[in-house]
């Protein structure tokens, strides 16, 4: 089949009507610009001006496409709140919104973040790194604290598990952690967004330090021979119990 065949076979027709003299007639669904059909002569010729004729046919038909597309778009965004509310509902996310603001035994995080950036100010200077953290603390604000994306899930009875290997991770100002923190790795954190990066003996008489502040208490460190990690749990199993009091109470 040729083109010309395929437009002549498939030339749809409609009929056309002047608006004043509703005189009408047959002619193609779109008449070239210049057909002279799209036009009521006797009508433009009394006038002065073109008369245009329209198609009652096709105006019902583009008001009934022009329907189905709003009402496409409208069922698209209803889909769209839909799904948005489904997600923020979810129970990851209701998770996550729980655990950006409360740690272990519902510890207020956003408070007790500010509390030790602010205590941090007072840092002797007799503690190597202190006149380093007390310009970094006096001049930024405290570490915004978010939650880990990944490295948790939600069981089926929406408990969290934990499955990343640390526990919180600090980057400039800011500290990614996992559902749950506790006081303890919140502070670790702190220490590091305060300007000592290493976990190294300066690292974590800053934190003893801190937790001494904290806590108002003195630790113990004359078993410690070595700084890493290990130092972390020392001062765990002497803050541990004044933690969970602290925090169970405030509930
Ligand atoms: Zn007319
Ligand atoms: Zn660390």
């Amino acid at each position: 089949m040729t083109a010309t065949q395929k437009g002549s076979n498939n030339m749809k027709q409609a009929r056309w009507k002047c608006p004043i003299c509703n005189d009408g007639l047959l002619a193609p669904t779109r008449p070239r610009l210049d057909d002279v059909r799209r036009y009521c002569l006797p009508c433009s010729s009394k006038s002065g001006r073109l008369v245009e004729r329209i198609a009652p046919a096709l105006e019902a038909q583009r008001t009934r496409r022009s329907d189905a597309r709003r009402e496409k778009a409208k069922n698209a965004r209803k889909r769209e709140r839909a799904r948005i509310e489904r997600k923020h509902n979810s129970p990851r996310e209701v998770a996550r919104r729980k655990y950006t603001e409360q740690g272990e035994y519902g510890m207020n995080i956003k408070r007790e973040t500010a509390r030790l950036w602010k205590m941090l100010n007072k840092i002797p200077q007799t503690l190597e790194g202190a006149t380093r953290t007390k310009s970094v603390v006096s001049r930024n604000k405290p570490p915004t604290v978010k939650l880990m994306k990944r490295g948790w899930r939600i069981d089926d009875s929406d408990g969290v598990w934990v499955s990343s290997r640390a526990a919180g991770i600090a980057y400039g100002s800011s500290i990614s952690i996992a559902p749950n923190v506790s006081w303890e790795t919140l502070a670790h954190e702190i220490i590091h967004c305060a300007g000592y990066h290493g976990h190294d003996r300066a690292f974590y008489y800053a934190l003893k330090w801190l937790t001494e502040t904290r806590w108002k208490m003195i630790l113990d460190f004359s078993d410690v021979t070595r700084y890493g990690y290990i130092v972390d749990a020392t001062i765990e199993s002497q803050i541990a119990s004044r933690v969970r009091a602290e925090f169970e109470k405030s509930e």
